[in-house]
Order: structure tokens, then sequence, then C-alpha cells
């Protein structure tokens, strides 16, 4: 006989590459030998042999998609090794070779799904033909037995896909492999960032992985292919029974090995092909299923991180806010006292504390205006506005700092007055911040201007750079949709913002420049405040920037004219 590969998914893995594996049984050695060089030269894999035993050997070790034999033998009859073939793999194409064909025999072959005869003597030719039909039938076979396969599998893949947690996961795919390849005994293990095999996830009661069982998988593993053995050394055991049968079928997410799935079973009808695919399909449904449970865990614990980050920065405002507070006015008081009474060179060191106090003023201010309006204690007070009255308003407050600077500062606004219903102080704020960041980030001598006008449209088509509103803080928008608002954008010729942290800037305490390296002062809360102040009344605000060139910061509020 020749000589054979022991480990069954090579054989499978050359199948798929369309050389079918036939096995010739026949008691006479000249048939064997004439079948055999038939079949060969039609480019087939072939095997042939005149003991039956021998013959059943081969077929429980590897694969094969044509069992050819002989009706009548000394040990076991064909129709007999048919049965036992049909154990081993229900696919398989059987041709029974017989000289005397009585009706008996026909209707046994047909219970057993015999796939043709072959009357002795018969042509090479007819041989030929019965194999290639017999071949062609058994695809057909495979192709239905896939897809019932596939859909088991569809409906397993229900519950795989509806739970998230890896211990319940884990658990229904180990059951969905006992289930659907009828094994007694399965382990699904699980590898680590450093990729070793680290983890027994799921196993079923009484089972217990052995040694051979774990270096089996881990070869699986490192290989990457599926692994069959049939061996002496057990893999597992339940302290009564011992399985040294089973298949190792790497687990992996797109592409990436995340684990393996052992499956034992020392039945010989067990582990065939179709067992293998099938195991197969659900191993890669098996990968995805917990790498997006392995995600979901990180993106929860990331989330929790995140948001007891939250909770202690706003701990941290509240506490800095409050504590800050009352010693800052004390230092106020007393240095705007000592300065009045001071003339000269002291009244002037007393003014610049005064300077430097008011800074920490105002940026306690920000974080208790930020504190409340998270807390949801800030109001609203609409009153009838002329937006470039507002404008103007806050152009004059901001225009010493753009001096120092040697900015040029100035209005672009149409000459009919906008009059609508909004928040002045607020609105004030919010132009204060812009301006000031605009004069802030943009080098001496740079240009700011800053416009305003109507635009029409819906709250939808606003620029997609918008920053998300979230949701529960807007501030109710009159029953008819908004479709006009009142704009105001700050254009700056600074240094402009990269694109990747153009939502970030307006996070609290987010800042594009390390805090330490930075040339300007700030706490990063302005953008924050900004972005609450418009939120809270139906706007929205958004920036467009190129890095180098400056940035056009624009808000839009809703035009209500009562
Ligand atoms: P602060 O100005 O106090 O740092 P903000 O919340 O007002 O805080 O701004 C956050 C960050 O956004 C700033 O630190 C800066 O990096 C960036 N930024 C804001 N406005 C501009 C601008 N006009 N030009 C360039 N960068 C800006």
């Amino acid at each position: 006989m020749t000589q054979v590969s022991d480990l069954a998914l090579q054989s499978v893995a050359a199948n798929s590459n369309g050389t079918a594996r036939i096995l010739i049984v026949d008691d006479e050695q000249y048939m064997c030998d004439i079948c055999a060089r038939t079949l060969q030269s039609s480019a087939y894999h072939v095997m042939a042999t005149t003991d039956v035993n021998m013959a059943l050997q081969e077929l429980r070790s590897s694969p094969y998609d044509l069992l050819l034999a002989d009706i009548k033998m000394p040990t076991m009859s064909g129709l007999e090794l048919a049965r036992q073939a049909r154990e081993v793999d229900p696919a398989i194409a059987i041709i029974i070779m017989t000289g005397h064909t009585s009706i008996e025999n026909l209707q046994q072959a047909v219970r057993r799904g015999i796939a043709d005869f072959l009357a002795k003597p018969f042509e090479l030719e007819e041989l030929r033909l019965a194999v290639d039909q017999a071949l062609h039938k058994r695809r057909l076979l495979q192709d239905s037995l896939r897809l019932q396969a596939v859909e088991q599998l569809l409906l397993s893949s229900k519950a795989i896909n509806a739970t998230l947690d890896r211990n319940a996961l884990s658990q229904i795919i180990l059951q969905t492999a006992l289930h659907h390849t009828g094994c007694v005994a399965g382990f699904l293990l699980l590898c680590d960032a450093r990729k070793q095999l680290i983890e027994t996830l799921a196993s079923p009661d009484l089972w217990h992985l052995l040694e051979a069982g774990q270096s089996t998988a881990l070869n699986a593993f490192q290989s990457g292919q599926p692994i069959f053995v049939e061996q002496a050394e057990p893999l597992c055991s339940n302290g009564e029974r011992q399985i040294g049968r089973g298949l190792a079928i790497p687990v992996s997410a797109q592409g990436d090995s995340v684990g393996v799935l052992l499956l034992c079973d020392d039945q010989p009808g067990s582990l065939r092909p179709g067992t293998q695919e099938m195991a197969s399909l659900l191993a890669n449904q098996a990968g995805t299923a917990l790498r997006n449970a392995h995600l979901y865990g990180e993106l929860e614990e990331a989330y929790q991180r995140l948001q007891e980050l939250d909770r202690l920065k706003s701990e941290f405002i509240a506490i800095a806010s409050h504590e800050l507070r009352t010693p800052l006015s004390i230092v106020l008081g007393y240095t705007t006292m000592v300065r009045d009474q001071s003339d000269g060179e002291r009244r002037q060191y007393a003014q610049r504390v005064l300077d430097s106090a008011q800074h920490i003023k105002d940026i306690v201010d920000a974080m208790v205006n930020l504190r409340h309006m998270e807390l949801g204690q800030i109001t609203i007070n609409l009153e009838r506005c002329n937006l470039q009255h507002l404008v103007q308003q806050a152009v004059e407050r901001m225009q010493p700092a753009a001096q120092q600077k040697q900015h040029t500062l100035t209005v672009d606004m149409p000459a009919e007055p906008i009059t609508f219903m909004a928040d002045r102080e607020k609105v004030l704020l919010i132009l204060g911040n812009l301006l000031s960041n605009a004069i802030k980030f943009t080098p001496n001598r740079g240009t700011i201007t800053v416009s305003t006008m109507l635009w029409a449209r819906d709250r939808g088509d606003l620029p997609a750079t918008g920053v998300a509103l979230p949701s529960g803080k807007v501030w109710p928008v009159p029953n008819s949709p908004t479709t006009m608002w009142a704009i105001v954008q700050v254009q700056d010729t600074g240094i402009g913002i990269p694109e990747r942290q153009q939502l970030r800037i307006f996070d609290r305490f987010y800042q594009v420049a390390d805090s330490l390296t930075r040339a300007q002062g700030g706490a990063g809360l302005g953008l924050a405040i900004v972005r609450e102040l418009v939120t809270l009344q139906g706007g929205t605000v958004w920036v467009e920037s190129a890095e180098g060139q400056g940035s056009t910061f624009s808000i839009a509020l809703p035009y209500r004219t009562q």
C-alpha cells in the first residue's frame, strides 16, 4: 500500500485543492493494480489495498472522497465496509464492484446510499465515468451538508453575537461546538497579548486538559492550521475515561489568532471532514465574537476610567473654586487699598499684583461658571438685543489687549440692525472668550475680524465641523423649526489649530500646546464655557482652522424675534 499522511487535515487541504482521494479495496491484487493505474492516470490520488482491515484503518485516519470496493472479500463484504465507511464520513462516495449483481444486493446498496455499481468485468472507460459521476454527487452532497452546517451555525450565531460577556460567550461557543460536532469533550483556550495560550475559558464539567492536549492546542495555535491527532497519549480525561483523539482548530479574528478550540472524541464516526469544516466555521465566528467581547470589555473599562476622571475634574473644579475665592477676594481687596494709598513705584508694584490676582480671579470665575452650567444652575434671560451693538461692546472691551499686541481688530457688519432675543451677558461672555483667544493665539501685528450676518438654514445644515450638542441641554427652540440664525464669526491670522484637535479644544481643560511649554496663559476653560453658553441658548459653535494660517470661530444663535 502506498505511504499515506497520518494527518487527516493535511489531506483535507489536498482535497480542497481539487485532487480527489480514492481508496481501492479488492482481495485480488491485479484488480487493485489495474484500477489504481487507471485512476492515477486521471490524476487522482489513489491508495489500494487487498486487506479490508487495513482499508478501515486508513479510512479512519485519513479522509477519502471515494471508496471503490469489491463486494465479495474474505473477511468482510464490500457492503459492510461501505456501511463502516459511511460512519466515518457520511458524504463519502462509494462504488461497489461485483460479478454477481443480485436484486437483493442492489436493494441493500440503495439503502446504504451507495453511489454506483460496476459489474465485473468492466471497461476501464466505464470505471473512469463511474468515478467521475460518483465524485460529482459527493461534491453536491458535501455542499448540501455544508449548507446544513451553515444554517445551524446561523442559528447559533444569534446566541453568540447576543452576548458580550466573555465568560458567558465562551460557554456558548463551546456548547455550540460540542452540540454540532457531537464530541464528548472540548476546550476553548485563549491567548494573551504575548501570543501564549494562557487560559482555558471553557470546558465541560469534570473534563480536564492534559499535557498532550495543551501541546496539541499550542501547535495548532502557533502554526495557524487545524491539527488532527489520534494517539495513545491522552489529550484529556474525566478521571474515568481518557481520550487521545482530537481536533485543534485555531480561533482567529481578522487574521489574528486569539485562541484554540480543541474538540475531543474517541468514536470512529466523530471528527469526520464535514465536522471539521463546521468546527472551523464556528471557530471563525467565535474569534470575531470573542474579539468583540474583548474590545467591549476594554471600552467599558476605558469609559469607567474616563467617568472617574471626569468626576475628579468636577470635584477639583468645585474645591479649587471654593477654596480660592475667599483668599483671592482678600488679596484683591487689600492690594486695591495699598495701591490707592501709594504713589510712584510702590503703586506700580501694587498694580502688578492686582493684575495678576485679577487674572487668577478670571480663571476661578470661569471654573465656577462652568460648574454652575454643568449642574444646570444657569438660567437664560432672553431680552431684545442688537447683535451689532453687542459685538461693538465686546470689541471695545478687548481693544486694549489687541493694541498691546499691535493687532488690527476690525468689524464687518451689515448696516441693517440684527435685532433678536438673546441673553446679553452670556453673548458678551462668549464673544469675550473668542476674542481673547484670537488675540492670544495670533502673533503680534495680526488681523482679527469680527463679522455678523443672518443665515437661513436648517439646524442640520449648519457646518459639519460644529460640535455635537449634548442632548437634553438645548434651550427649547420655538415650535416652528428655527431656520434663521444670528451668526458671529471671529477670524484671526494666528497659529491655527491642527485638524485632529479641532473638536477637542471645546473640552474642559484641553489645550493644544502643553501647559508647561505654551507661551499664552489660560486654563483651557474658555471654549468649554463658550460651548455650554451657546448650547444653552439653542445654538451651536464650530471652528475652521488651518495650522499656521489662522482660525475662524463661528457661533450660530437662534434668530428669535420674540
Ligand atoms: P485657553 O485659551 O484658556 O487655553 P480655551 O478653552 O479658550 O482655553 O481654548 C482651548 C485651546 O484651544 C487653547 O489652549 C488653544 O490651544 C486653542 N485655541 C483656542 N482659540 C484659538 C485660536 N483662535 N487660535 C489658535 N488656537 C486656539
